[in-house]
């Protein structure tokens, strides 16, 4: 399935935030968002996922317009968002919460329930083993699991995921990343909305860097990784950047591709 937009604008009042935006994610690829706190990235992903509506151009899921379908028809289509902020139900269960996941799919089959819980269990084992537990009692990392988890739930070939390793602890960040890049493949496509620009170049197969609402470059994760103005704005090699923040982002990276097996 290959979710396409094509000249996408919108905002919020009288505002327009993101403007002629052309995006696409094919069958089986990774593909990033990356750009700074406020370029329009959120509202990029809430316009894919229905929440937003589309003011002009047009979003299509294997040619088929879909700008006109409520959020619920989406998720039905195939298109799952897992929100910013996790957002995830302290007073439920972990199951509980899986189970949400499966009902917006409109699924109720106990069968299909058991099997989707079962192959969600095989990605993120603590689920599993915390599945009585009420969602609160989670840490960060695995609150964000169990957000993953339960867009996962509605079996999207389309999964939308928005700042994933926001406010997460450092050493838990690369492992997201990871459990990302493992999700990749059996034909369902990924769009990682991210400001850590560095990892999710560096697990993506493309990735288009937003500027001010609009898309100012795009290429494979392996390019803009190199690409000197992305370094320079977005990976905390320029001049601009902390040396701190520099030296945290290099850790994070090669953490990340020890975790992912790469040296
Ligand atoms: P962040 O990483 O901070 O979420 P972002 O790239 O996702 O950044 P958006 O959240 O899409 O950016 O915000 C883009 C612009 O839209 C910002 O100028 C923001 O202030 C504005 N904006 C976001 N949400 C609203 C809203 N509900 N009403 C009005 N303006 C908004």
């Amino acid at each position: 399935m290959t979710l396409e937009l094509k000249r996408v604008s919108t905002g919020y009042e009288a505002v327009d935030v993101i403007h002629d935006i052309d995006l696409r994610v094919g069958e089986g690829e990774i593909v990033a968002l990356v750009g700074a706190n406020g370029a329009g990235k959120s509202t990029l992903v809430k316009a894919i996922s229905g929440i937003l509506p589309v003011r002009r151009g047009e979003v299509a899921l294997d040619g088929q317009r879909i700008d006109r379908e409520s959020p619920r028809a989406r998720v039905l289509l195939g298109i799952a968002q897992v929100p910013e902020g996790r957002q995830v139900f302290g007073g439920l269960t972990v199951r509980e919460n899986l189970r949400l996941g499966a009902y917006a799919r409109g699924e109720r089959d106990a069968a299909q329930f058991e099997h989707s819980i079962a192959r969600v269990g095989a990605l993120f084992p603590i689920l599993l083993e915390r599945r009585d537990v009420p969602a609160a009692n989670l840490s960060g990392g695995q609150q964000q699991m169990l957000a993953i988890g339960r867009g996962l739930m509605a079996e999207p070939r389309i999964l939308v995921l928005d700042e994933p390793s926001l406010g997460l602890a450092p050493v838990l960040v690369a492992e997201i990343f990871r459990l990302i890049a493992s999700l990749r493949g059996q034909g369902r496509g990924i769009l990682l909305s991210e400001q850590n620009a560095r990892l999710s170049l560096a697990i993506a197969d493309r990735a288009y860097v937003i500027e001010n609402g609009r898309v100012a470059l795009s290429g494979t994760g392996e390019e803009l990784l190199h690409n000197a103005e992305v370094a320079e704005r977005y990976l905390g090699v320029g001049k601009g950047v902390a040396v701190a923040d520099s030296a945290r982002h290099t850790q994070l990276a090669a953490r990340l591709a020890a975790l992912l097996g790469r040296s």
